[in-house]
């Protein structure tokens, strides 16, 4: 593979996005050029405002339906690289297909574009997830990135929009990072591109977009504010995930383009594990006003049942992304005030 390196042009799908904004930034702030794709330039106009510093290194194009043949055609002409972050990450479903055919077919269409139209992309990036790694386990288990999680594709298959949306979206995310590996196995012999993918868990820390209201904010935002507003059960906050901060997977994406050793590669980005009674136990600790509080305590010192490696992020991208928990929760909590969301 030809080592790509600034100021290479990279096209950053669903740019919008509460992680693509920050990938967004990432690249420019290292000297790449970027090209991002959205479904509205108005809805995405906060984006020129935010990189006008950076001139003509940004620039915004409109795809508006991801699963179409061709969408990305003329978008990939002239790019250097794709971060393929734009997939629905929500939990508003009624069946299995309003999240699998975009995140399957968004992701086939835009290498079947690299394929036909994209001579100078040299390496794909693609926002997979941790999701498509674990699965639920009774026992503690370790994951790497040689496992995948088959068994939400497998409880969608046989529950179908019976299954639930957490569920589905595992799946999803399964699917489509499977479809990208099939495809560049397919094409080997055609593509000058390779791919690497990107497994985060939970996504945290403050959002660069301006969304003004709580019902534009992202899932994983929403996750934190939920959980500190009272949302949840004693018993959902015995439940265990493990988090990131969003700066850290922008720039995994970002060393994930120049890396070279990176080729080939699935690489879970994680900080650490949590229980959710921690979150209100850590906010309880910072002084946060009018939060939940759980029982507090109750998980201190219970040992996580799904692990999972991080060696790949350290001894490829050169990240140890060990900020704590609390600084993230921080960070997020400020984020809503400054926001004015309720209870905050
Ligand atoms: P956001 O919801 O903030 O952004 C999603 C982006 O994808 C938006 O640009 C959105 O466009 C676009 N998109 C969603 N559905 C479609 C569709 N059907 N057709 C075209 N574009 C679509 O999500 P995040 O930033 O949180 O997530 C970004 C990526 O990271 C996703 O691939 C997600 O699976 C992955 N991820 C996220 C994690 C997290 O905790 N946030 C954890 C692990 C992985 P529009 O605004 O127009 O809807």
């Amino acid at each position: 593979m030809v080592a790509i390196s600034p100021p290479s042009k990279v096209l950053v799908t669903g740019a919008n996005g509460y992680l693509a904004t920050w990938v967004v930034k990432k690249y420019l702030e290292a000297g790449y050029s970027v090209r991002g794709t959205v479904r509205s330039l108005s809805k995405s106009a906060f984006l020129n405002d935010k990189f006008s510093d950076y001139g003509d290194r940004f620039e915004l194009v409109v795809v508006e339906d991801i699963t179409k043949d061709g969408a990305f055609d003329e978008a990939v002409k002239g790019v250097d690289a794709i971060a393929h972050t734009a997939s629905p990450f929500h939990f508003r479903v009624t069946k299995p297909d309003d999240l699998i055919i975009p995140a399957v077919q968004g992701t086939t269409s835009i290498l079947n574009s690299a394929l036909k139209h994209g001579s100078n992309v040299k390496r794909v990036i693609l926002t997979s997830s941790i999701v498509a790694v674990y699965e639920q386990t009774e026992v503690p288990r370790v994951f790497t990135e040689s496992n995948w999680n088959n068994a939400a594709v497998e409880a969608v298959k046989t529950k179908g929009s019976a299954a639930d949306p957490f569920t589905i979206y595992q799946a999803s995310k399964t699917l489509a990072e499977k479809a990208a590996w099939e495809f560049v196995a397919a094409h080997s012999s055609e593509i000058p591109w390779d791919l690497v993918a990107i497994n985060p868990p939970w996504i945290w820390g403050p959002s660069l977009s301006p969304a003004p209201t709580l019902d534009d904010i992202n899932t994983s935002q929403r996750e934190i504010y939920d959980t500190l507003t009272g949302a949840r059960t004693n018993a959902q906050l015995q439940g265990e995930g493990s988090w990131v901060h969003v700066a850290v997977v922008a720039e995994a994406h970002v060393r994930a383009t120049h890396a070279v050793d990176a080729s080939g590669q699935r690489i879970i980005v994680t900080s650490s594990s949590f229980f959710y009674q921690d979150l209100l136990d850590l906010a309880a600790e910072l002084g946060i006003a009018n939060v939940a509080r759980g029982e507090p305590g109750s998980t201190k010192g219970i040992p996580f049942v799904i692990n999972v490696e991080t060696k790949k992020a350290e001894e490829l991208l050169g990240l140890t992304p060990a900020t704590p928990l609390k600084d993230v929760l921080a960070e997020s909590v400020d984020d809503f005030k400054r926001r004015g969301y309720p209870g905050f």
